[in-house]
Parts: structure tokens; sequence; C-alpha cells
């Protein structure tokens, strides 16, 4: 039985599905509206799996006026409402309580505007992230944020998420990369947020927007930054036989004033199973780091050569600049598909930290010893360049009691972070995962305040309302509704 709980659905919600299927199907096209259980079940969880619950209905529209029309009928009916982008969330953000009607944005998929001048592209958020590059990338640009998971999610949760990914340490995560949104309110009525200059007029309400967690609007449309491509790019692999000398060159790269793009960190059963699967070349040792540069031939070498300096000063084990495409290509591809692989031999709770720089090799030799003391492995793989830890915890979902004894782990984890200074997410959101968690990070009156800004863009809290509060905090709140 997992600890983490969820609302009691609303039966007079629950007893009404004919007529709030009826009243949506009137405003929707007739396949955009899914009611029928065995379809509703493809929509029961994101990429945290090991929560399940099928919504009431599923809701699919294809345009912003489609998604205000079944945000009225939700608003009058009362009915909670889960927006989904991709649902690849790895914190349960876009799970469905049972009375709630998911809104999905998949049907979004227009690219509606691309200004190389001012270097802006606007997209409905339904388009994947890897595919806002794929569209503007033969004239020489891209979108900078790249979670792992760019193939599949969607601009959607990215920004309800305030999603990152390896190259974030130099470009920022999406909040650096948004430059406006159009979105719907609870009720329905239509709302633009910034544009195409650089900074809008007044309270940064976009910036209040986008990590969200789909609390407070529909995002429909979205204006992203775009940039022009760097010249070249090429990677380092580095590797340590300690996690803690690891953490020590990352600190030291970071205050020698070198920007990479990117510093990514591996541990041994991390490189073990990543190894197998991709046959990437890495070294079997306890650290493993790829440090990415990018600019002209001439600034990479430079900045490589101050890299492997500040790295062989701490006796690395193994030190391998990239000489070729291929080369940094196999060396990425190891990287990005280390969730994959681990996937492949276990079941695994992806946690998603930050801390100071600083605190990394005293964070790294802790999670060990928790490891031990909870009797579960862990593998560590994460952007270290920003301290944005991804510790798995692996487990065995068929085993009883494994799951509560990893929530337990995880919680240890995500208290630790908070400890050293750090904080309970960094990319991933606080959705369900980190809940109950967050009275470790703010106090009772933070969070009042929090929640007085949901009042203000969803008074009924019909909008993901099981999500990031924990539930005795919301629990008035939420009653309300009821
Ligand atoms: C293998 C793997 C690797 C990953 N790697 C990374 C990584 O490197 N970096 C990273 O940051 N994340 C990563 N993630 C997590 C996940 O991909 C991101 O959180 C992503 O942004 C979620 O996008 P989505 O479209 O799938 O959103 P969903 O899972 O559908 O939803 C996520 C949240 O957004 C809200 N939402 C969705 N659509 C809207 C909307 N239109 N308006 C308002 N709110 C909305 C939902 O209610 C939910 O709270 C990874 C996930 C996986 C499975």
């Amino acid at each position: 039985m997992s600890t983490i709980s969820m609302p009691k659905p609303d039966q007079s919600v629950l007893d009404r599905k004919a007529i709030i299927v009826d009243a949506l199907s009137s405003v929707l096209p007739v396949d955009s509206v899914i009611s029928d259980e065995r379809e509703t079940h493809a929509y029961e969880c994101d990429a945290l799996t090991a929560y399940r619950c099928p919504p009431l209905a599923v809701v699919l529209p294809s345009t912003t006026e489609e998604v205000a029309a079944a945000m009225r009928i939700c608003h009058q009916m009362g009915v909670p409402v889960v927006p989904r982008g991709a649902g690849t969330s790895l914190a349960g953000g876009s799970l469905p309580t049972a009375d709630s009607v998911i809104l999905g944005t998949a049907r979004l998929k227009d690219v509606v505007e691309v200004d190389y001048d001012n270097r802006f592209i606007r997209v409905q958020t339904g388009v994947t992230n890897l595919s806002v590059t794929g569209h503007v990338e033969d004239d020489g640009f891209f979108y900078a944020p790249d979670p792992s998971s760019q193939l599949a999610c969607a601009i959607a949760g990215n920004i309800a998420m305030n999603s990152g990914g390896a190259h974030c340490l130099k470009y920022g995560v999406t909040t650096n990369n948004l430059l406006g949104v159009k979105m719907v309110m609870t009720d329905g009525e239509v709302v633009e947020l910034g544009g195409v200059a650089m900074d809008a007029p007044g309270l940064d309400l976009l910036g209040l927007i986008c990590g969200s967690e789909g609390q407070l609007a529909i995002v429909t449309e979205a204006t992203l930054r775009i940039l022009p491509k760097p010249e070249g790019a090429r990677p380092v692999m580095i590797g340590f036989d300690s996690a803690e000398v690891a953490g020590e060159c990352v600190g030291n790269i970071i205050r020698s004033g070198v920007l990479p793009v990117a510093i990514e960190y591996m541990d041994r059963p991390c490189i073990r199973v990543v190894e197998n699967f991709a046959k990437a070349g890495y070294p079997m040792c306890e650290a493993l780091l790829i440090v990415e540069v990018e600019g002209s031939e001439a600034e990479i070498e430079d900045q490589l050569d101050r890299i492997v300096k500040i790295a062989e000063a701490l006796d690395p084990v193994e030190l391998r600049v990239s000489e070729s495409l291929e080369e940094s290509a196999l060396i990425w591809k190891g990287r990005k598909s280390a969730f994959g692989a681990m996937g492949q031999i276990n079941d695994y709770m992806c946690l998603d930290g930050t801390v100071p720089i600083s605190a990394l090799p005293f964070t790294l030799k802790r999670i060990g010893e928790l490891s031990q003391e909870h009797g579960l492995e862990v593998a560590n793989v994460f952007h270290a360049g920003d301290g944005n830890m991804h510790p798995l915890i692996l487990f065995d979902a068929n085993r009883p009691g494994d799951l509560e004894r990893t929530e337990a782990f995880g919680a240890d984890i995500l208290r630790l972070c908070v400890e050293v200074g750090g904080c309970l997410t960094g990319e991933h959101g606080v959705g369900i995962e980190k809940r109950d968690l967050m009275l470790e990070q703010f106090t009772a009156d933070d969070l009042e305040c929090q929640m007085q800004v949901k009042d203000v863009f969803d008074p009924d809290w019909l909008l993901n309302a099981a999500k990031v509060f924990p539930l005795e905090v919301s629990e008035a709140r939420r009653q309300r509704v009821n």
C-alpha cells in the first residue's frame, strides 16, 4: 500500500457522468470526448506509473476556442479538470482523479508563426519539445531546453513543470526561454501574457504561470525564444574512482569561470546498465562526468584545455576528449538513454532534488549511506552542473512492501536536499510525488500565501487540485467545491 493518498472523489460528479459527457459532447467534435471506461484507462497514469486512476472522461480539443468551451462546461458543472500534455511527468502531475476530466492538449499541434529576425517561434502547446527545434534547425536555429524526454514531452508540460535538461546549465530552463503564453482560465476566459519583446511591463505573471503545474490555467499557445545554433560542440568524458572527487571536479570547473553547456554525472550502477544498453564506451569507474563545451573550434579548444587541467589535478582514472561527431553522439546516446536502459532491468523511482554544487560530495556520500539503511539500491544520473540530482531508486513493484520502502527512501533523499540548502525539486515539479513533503521546504504560512495565489486564478479549486499542496493543507479549499 502506497503512503501517497488521493482525495475521495466527489460522488455528485461521479453520479452526473452521463450529463457531463453530454454537455462536453455538445460543444466539442464527436471524436474529442472519450468516456468509455476501456478507453479512459489509457489516461490512468503518467510516467510515475506506480500510481493509477482512470479519469471520469477525457477531452481532446484542437483549438483554444474548444479548450475554452470545455472549461466553461466544467466550470458551470463544478467538474475538476486535470490538464495533460504528453503524460511524461515523473511527479504524477497529470495523474487523474476519478471525478476529473482530463483535458489533453495533444491535438493542439500547429506552429503558428516563426520569426527569425526577432528570434521567436509561436506554437500550440501540444507540439513536442524536439519538434520545435526540428522546425527551425534547417535554418540554423534551435530551442534550448532539452529534457531527456524531449522526443515525447509537450511544450504544455514543459511550461507547467518549468522543465530543464542537460544543456540548461548554459541556456537556462523553460522560464528563461519563454516569452509569452495564451491560456484559458477556469471559467473559459482567454488571456494572453508576455509577448515577443524581452520583458513585459507589470507583475511577472508569465513567471508565475511557468512552473505552476496545471494549477492556474490551461496554456494553449506559447511564444518561445529560439537561438542560432552554435558553430560546434564537443564533450569530454572524465572518470573518477570516487563520487566525492567527481563532485569536487564539478565545483572546481564552475568556480574557474568556464561555462560548459552541460556537466552530466553518472555513478557505477548507472554506468554498468547504460554501457550494456548503449555500448557508449564508458569506463567502469565510480563516477563519470560528461562535460560539453561549445563555440568556434578555437573556443572549444581553449575551454577543453582548461577543463582537462582542472580534472587532471584530481587524478582521474580516465579522461577522453571526443575526437569526432560520431564519438560525441555515442557519448550522449549513453546519457540520454539512461532512464530507458534502467527501466529495462528494474522498476525505478526517479527523484529530482537540487543541492548547492558545493554540497554535491556530501549529498552523494549520504545518499549511499541511506541506500544501505533502507536496503534498496540507488543509481545516480543527473545534471551536476546545476546541482540537479536524479537518484533512481531501484525496486520491485511486485514485491510487497518495496513501494513503501522506496517512498520512505525517496522522502529521506529529498529531505537531505533541503537540509543541505537545496530544494525538493529541480525540474520535474512537485505533483503528487513531493506534495506531502512541501512542509519540509515551506512553513504553513508560506503555503497559505501560495494557495491564495491559486484562489485568484482558480477560485473553485477545479484545476489539478490534488497536487502540489499537502491534502491536509488544501482540504478546506477543496471542500468548498464539493
Ligand atoms: C524518460 C524521461 C526523462 C525525463 N527527463 C526530463 C528532463 O531531463 N528534464 C525535465 O525537466 N523533465 C524530464 N522528464 C519529466 C517530463 O518529461 C517533464 O516534466 C515534461 O515537461 C512533462 O511534459 P508532458 O507534456 O508530458 O506533461 P504531462 O506529464 O502531461 O503534464 C505535466 C504537468 O503539466 C500540466 N499540464 C499539462 N498540460 C498543460 C497545459 N496545457 N496547461 C497547463 N498545465 C498543463 C499537467 O497538469 C501536469 O501537472 C522526463 C520524463 C521521462 C519519462
